[in-house]
C-alpha cells in the first residue's frame, strides 16, 4: 500500500505531457464547478475511452467548467506509472488539456480513512461478512432488487458479530466495510436543501442525468438495472449499501470516487453509460458525506465541494462491437462493449490519426482534427444516444 514513494511527478516527468494552454485563461473559471478526466493506469486508452474522455472534456469546456486530472490508480497491482503517463500523453495530443496538476488516488488514502471516520461517527457504517457466493445466493432472494446488497450483515447483534469476525479469521479474511445507507437516508434526504420533492420514494435517490435519459435510454445498460424516471433529464435508483473499504484491505472505488469528487470541486461527471445504475448510490453517498467534504476540501483544494444534488451527469453511450449471437441477428444482445482482446483497437495500435478520425466521425465531424476545434462546431445536444459500433477493418 506504500505508493507515495513510487517516484513520477505527474505532468513533468516528459516533456509535452500537458497540452498547450494548460491552465486555462481566467474566463473559462466562469462556472465555480469542474468535470473531470479519471482513467485507471492499467493499459493504453482504447477506442471508447478516448471517444468517452473527447466528450468529458468538451461537455466541461462547453459549460466554461475547469478540467481535472485524477489518476484511478487505488488498485495497485493493476496500475502503472508509465500507462498514466501514456494516458496523458494521448489526450494532450488531441488538444485535450487539464487545469492544474493531475491528483493521484494513492496518495488519498488518509483522506479515503478520514472520510470512513466521519462515517462511521455518525453510526453510517458496518462491518459485512459476505463472500461473493453469500451475497449472490441472498440476492435471489424475490425482495432484492437486481445487483443490490441483501443486507444480511446489517441489523446483527454484537454477539452475531463478533462469531462472524472469528469465522473469517480462521480463513485468514477480514471483513469488508459497508455505508449503512438505510441508517443515513432520513437525516440525509431530509436535510438536502434542493431536494424539492424529489426524493419523496423512500429509498430512492434521483440524479440529474443529462444525457442518458434525456428523452431516450441508452440500451447498453442491461435493462434490469436500468430504471428511466418520468422526470426529463433525472435518473432514479435504490440507495445501496455498498462497499466503502474492501475485506482484502483495499479501498473500495466507490467510496475513492465520492470522496475526490467532492473534494476537488467536481460538480459534472461524464462517463460510460454502464455506470448510470451506480449512479444514484454513489451520489446518495456524496451527499451524505457533503458536510464532511465542506471541511476536508477546504484543507486539501482550493476548490470548495460542490452539493452532490446539483452536480450534472452525463452517461454517455459505449463503443461496442458486434459479435455473432444465434436468435439475436440485427438486436442491440448482439452488441458487447469493446475490449482490447478485440484487436487492434488502442490509440496507439491505430496511431494518432486514425484513431482520431474514427472518434471525430463518430461524434459527426470527421474534419476536425483535434478537440479544441470540435468544441468550437459540435452540438453536443444533437449527438446521437445510440452505443456507437466499431467494425474493425476488413
Ligand atoms: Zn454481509
Amino acid at each position: 500500500m506504500e505508493s507515495g514513494h513510487s517516484g513520477y511527478t505527474v505532468g513533468i516527468a516528459r516533456e509535452n505531457t500537458q497540452a498547450p494552454g494548460v491552465g486555462s485563461t481566467p474566463e473559462a473559471h466562469s462556472t465555480p464547478g469542474a468535470g473531470r478526466f479519471a482513467p485507471s493506469p492499467s493499459g493504453d486508452f482504447h477506442l471508447g475511452n478516448l471517444r468517452t474522455y473527447t466528450l468529458a472534456w468538451l461537455f466541461a469546456r462547453s459549460t466554461g467548467r475547469r478540467m481535472l486530472y485524477r489518476i484511478e490508480d487505488i488498485d495497485q497491482q493493476r496500475s502503472h506509472d508509465s500507462a498514466a503517463l501514456d494516458q496523458m500523453e494521448d489526450l494532450a495530443s488531441f488538444g485535450m488539456d487539464w487545469d492544474g496538476e493531475p491528483i493521484k488516488q494513492s496518495d488519498r488514502f488518509p483522506l479515503y480513512d478520514d472520510a470512513l471516520h466521519w462515517l462511521a461517527e455518525h453510526g453510517w457504517v458496518y462491518e459485512c461478512y459476505c463472500s461473493r457466493k453469500d451475497i449472490r445466493e441472498a440476492s435471489r432472494a424475490p425482495h432484492v432488487a437486481p445487483g443490490m446488497y441483501p443486507g444480511t450483515c446489517r441489523n446483527l447483534t454484537d454477539e452475531q458479530r463478533h462469531e462472524q469476525r472469528a469465522k473469517l479469521a480462521e480463513q485468514g479474511r477480514k471483513p469488508a466495510i459497508r455505508f449503512n445507507a438505510h441508517a443515513a437516508y432520513e437525516a440525509v434526504a431530509d436535510n438536502d436543501p434542493t431536494a424539492n420533492g424529489s426524493h419523496t420514494t423512500p429509498g430512492l435517490w434521483t440524479i440529474h442525468e443529462d444525457f442518458a435519459t434525456s428523452g431516450q435510454q441508452s440500451e447498453s445498460a442491461p435493462p434490469s438495472e436500468s430504471t428511466p424516471s418520468s422526470v426529463p433529464n433525472t435518473y432514479s435508483g435504490p440507495v445501496d449499501d455498498i462497499v466503502l473499504h474492501r475485506g482484502d484491505g483495499n479501498w473500495a472505488y466507490n467510496l475513492a470516487v465520492v470522496v475526490d469528487d467532492l473534494t476537488m470541486g467536481v460538480d459534472q461527471i461524464t462517463r460510460g453509460d454502464d455506470l448510470l445504475s451506480s449512479a444514484p448510490a454513489q451520489n446518495f453517498l456524496a451527499t451524505a458525506l457533503h458536510p464532511w467534504a465542506t471541511h476536508a476540501s477546504a484543507t486539501t483544494s482550493a476548490t470548495p465541494a460542490v452539493h452532490p444534488t446539483r452536480w450534472r451527469y452525463n452517461h454517455v453511450p459505449l463503443v461496442v462491437t458486434k459479435q455473432e449471437m444465434k436468435g439475436h441477428e440485427n438486436t442491440n444482445r448482439q452488441l458487447k462493449r469493446l475490449a482490447k482482446r478485440d484487436g487492434a483497437v488502442t490509440v496507439r495500435e491505430l496511431g494518432h490519426d486514425t484513431a482520431w478520425a474514427w472518434v471525430a466521425q463518430s461524434l459527426g465531424h470527421s474534419e476536425y482534427a483535434s478537440a479544441p476545434e470540435l468544441l468550437q462546431v459540435i452540438d453536443l445536444e444533437a449527438m446521437s444516444h445510440e452505443p456507437v459500433v466499431w467494425t474493425p477493418p476488413q
